[in-house]
């Protein structure tokens, strides 16, 4: 494979633990190809042992994307344990200590950062508890790594996902892991799969300098690298984390102005995308939302069974001026 292509990458791998605060001695960056869902399913099967000697994960869920861990622990068989808090409520960590105390036959533990299906923002200090007892933690931080600040050095986490498409800004096709190397290290024959094994993804990054192991999706990871540069230009996380945090709170008086009240309280919102309540029980969504895409804004259909509800998501190029026009 082309040299210049694989420093690219190995520069990508650098620049994401940069991005993430991680320590490049503990932590290692692996990109997966496919959409996020690839990466959440190739750690899942990768770190939880379930062939030689079993793991027990413990899956804190309050949306769709918690619930899709679940669904692909289904799929795996991998032995595991759900705490389900509900769609607008956050995970709670003295209810997850609590879990591990009654089970102690826990190894394991995900969460997800940001969940995009109402746009509530879970707290994450449970992790480094989690990591003191010895469970290993698996954090989907699809929707907000880039976007939202995250230490990986201060939360000890062993895994976190993120994917090319969300905060970093640039198109489709990869995910991406941050990895502990000494968790990973103990991986090895864990996956049942052949191409979601992730220890194997990491070698082959590692021992071949930045060679991915099967065909890349090469346009994508170029598009990476700029949008890369283009965060670093922006000022960084912080900055585009100012810039999300302003376009939501501008998004949510605006629609409060209009009859639209927010789903969650402020204390739970997330600044990446915010779930409004039909204001009227006969409001026609898909009116609303072919008026708003003839004006150049797609905006997304509620996730949630219990309240009728839309979304707005603010993150990407999206500026001030282009909230107060939608
Ligand atoms: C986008 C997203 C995913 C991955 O979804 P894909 O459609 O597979 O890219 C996973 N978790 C969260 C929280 C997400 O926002």
């Amino acid at each position: 494979m082309d040299d210049d292509y694989k420093a690219l990458t190995q520069d990508i791998r650098q620049q994401l633990l940069a991005v993430g605060h991680a320590d490049a001695e503990q932590y290692s960056t692996i990109l997966m190809q496919g959409s996020g869902s690839f990466g959440v399913e190739s750690v899942l099967q990768t770190a939880v042992p379930n062939r030689k000697g079993r793991g027990t994960l413990l899956i804190a869920i309050n949306g769709a994307y918690g619930q899709r861990m679940a669904e692909m622990a289904d799929h795996l068989a991998i032995d595991y344990l759900a705490i389900d808090f509900g769609e607008t409520e956050p995970a709670n960590a003295d209810v997850i200590l609590e879990a591990l105390t009654q089970h102690p036959e826990i190894t394991h533990f995900a969460m997800v950062h940001c969940e995009t299906t109402t746009g509530l923002l879970n707290d994450l200090s449970v992790i480094p508890m989690l990591n003191a007892l010895g469970v290993v933690t698996i954090v989907d931080a699809m929707s907000s790594f880039g976007g939202v600040p995250i230490n990986i050095d201060e939360l000890h986490v062993d895994y976190l996902i993120s994917s090319a498409n969300k905060c970093i800004q640039g198109v489709p096709g990869f995910a991406f892991v941050i990895a502990n190397r000494e968790t990973l290290m103990q991986t090895a024959g864990n996956a049942t799969s052949l191409s979601l094994d992730l220890y194997e993804q990491w070698r082959s990054f590692e021992d071949y300098a930045g060679k991915w192991r099967f065909t890349s999706p090469t346009h994508t990871v170029y598009a990476f690298h700029q949008a890369l540069h283009e965060l670093q230009q922006e000022g960084g996380v912080t900055a585009r984390f100012e810039r999300y945090q302003d376009n939501q709170a501008r998004l949510r008086l605006g629609m409060r102005a209009l009859g639209f009240d927010p789903l969650l309280p402020e204390t739970l919102q997330s600044p990446i995308i915010t779930s409004f309540k039909y204001p009227t029980p006969d409001f026609d969504f898909m009116a609303f939302y072919r008026a708003l895409k003839d004006q150049g804004f797609i905006i997304y259909p509620g996730k949630i069974a219990a309240i009728d509800s839309f979304r707005i998501g603010n993150i990407g190029e999206v500026y001030a001026g282009d909230i107060s026009r939608c």
